[in-house]
């Protein structure tokens, strides 16, 4: 059985031991020392990381009374050992912080958290239950209200009999000595991960997005170090938005509106005075068979100035790009069924297209001479 130094002082970030076992495994050499400050993954908190007499430790794991350390080459006899301390700092950062907003949650809707995730950029808890937005900014404020109050973060191990008298929350049924983590005021659950000990070392506690899921929501939070990351980065953002949009920060959402106004607008001033050009395109256009060419290779220009087209003449086609790329067409008649005249075309020009007997459209991959001899064959009948 390893000797946990991460639950006497989960502040231990270098220590000595003696290797009792080591032995190849599927991915690397499992180490077991005497003692151990390397936290295993559980309870949602991922394995601790660090070096064991000079050799890469690449994840910690639990084995009945064990604590296996997964290492990168083969280790014996009396090592110095080191843990990569900030990444496990910034895991009970966010671990604690897990907790405080959590308790604030079940103290207020009942709901129990039914899964924890500690990522790489964010930690995502799941409720059994939906949460609104007032109750979980409610929960976020108390939270960080918990924090700035340094309150002491205890672990109590009670006996069974004393067991039954605390009201604590817990993921699952626990075999063996429950371990509680305990905030007075604030949170009480069954938890078997490193803690900060007082709320101060936490930092900010920050809910960014809720989302359905399953019979409740995921919540994703950014707690400790990783939230100041994740302010850096978002601030980052909008600055750069700002500077773009000429905006002070705190109103690049209103710019933002404003440019897609803008946009809208444009679009909709550009559409019309294609369509005038395209009437003006069109003008000389009349007769039985009426066709024109567009350098734009846009499928809904060709569809836009072939239906404008298509009140002139008889039968009207559009042949959109050049040769290099090729061409997208419309065929369009209100009263021929053009369909005929498409199929002629596709096999004429190895092209390809479909539609109705009104409009029909599709793409051609040949030249713009060819296009237009096969176009000069084609019979219009009323068969
Ligand atoms: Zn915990």
């Amino acid at each position: 059985m390893t000797e946990k130094i991460y639950y006497k002082d989960q502040y231990v970030k270098e220590f000595t031991a003696e290797v009792v076992a080591c032995q190849k495994g599927e991915r690397g050499f499992e180490v077991i020392l005497d003692k151990t400050a390397f936290f295993p993954e559980g309870g949602g908190q991922p394995g601790d990381t660090g070096f064991i007499g000079g050799v890469e430790v690449i994840d910690t794991v639990e084995s009945g009374d064990d604590v296996v350390h997964i290492c990168a080459s083969e280790v014996s006899g009396r090592v110095e050992c080191k843990l990569d301390f900030d990444k496990r700092f910034a895991n009970m950062q966010q671990h604690t912080g897990e907790h405080i907003i959590s308790g604030f949650i079940h103290a207020m809707t009942g709901f129990d958290n039914v899964g924890f995730h500690m990522g790489e950029h964010s930690v995502t808890v799941d409720f059994n239950g939906v949460v609104t937005r007032e109750q979980l900014e409610e929960a976020e404020r108390l939270s960080n209200e918990a924090v700035y109050k340094n309150l002491p973060v205890n672990a109590l191990y009670p006996s069974d009999e004393e067991l039954v008298n605390y009201d604590y929350r817990s993921k699952k049924e626990i075999k063996g000595q429950v371990r509680l983590t305990s905030i007075e005021g604030v949170d009480l659950c069954a938890c078997c991960g490193t803690h900060v000990a007082y709320t101060g070392e936490i930092g900010i506690i920050k809910a960014v997005s809720m989302m359905n899921y399953k019979q409740g929501v995921r919540i994703t939070l950014q707690i400790g170090r990783k939230a100041f990351e994740d302010y850096c980065e978002k601030n980052k953002n909008v600055l750069r938005i700002s500077n773009l949009l000429k905006a002070k920060p705190e109103e690049v959402a209103d710019a933002v509106e404003r440019v897609q106004a803008q946009m809208q607008e444009m679009r909709f001033r550009y559409t019309q005075l294609k369509k005038n050009y395209f009437e003006l395109y069109a003008q000389d256009c009349d007769g039985d068979k009426c066709c024109l060419f567009d350098d734009s290779g846009s499928a809904d220009d060709a569809r836009m100035l072939c239906d404008i087209l298509a009140d002139k003449a008889f039968v009207a086609a559009v042949f959109s790009g050049n040769d290099e790329i090729g061409y997208k067409y419309a065929v369009a008649s209100r009263t021929y069924d053009v369909r005929k005249v498409a199929k002629e075309l596709n096999s004429c020009c190895a092209g390809r297209g479909g539609g109705t007997p009104q409009m029909v459209q599709g793409s051609l991959a040949t030249y713009r001479d060819m296009i237009e001899c096969c176009w000069r064959e084609i019979e219009l009948n009323d068969d």
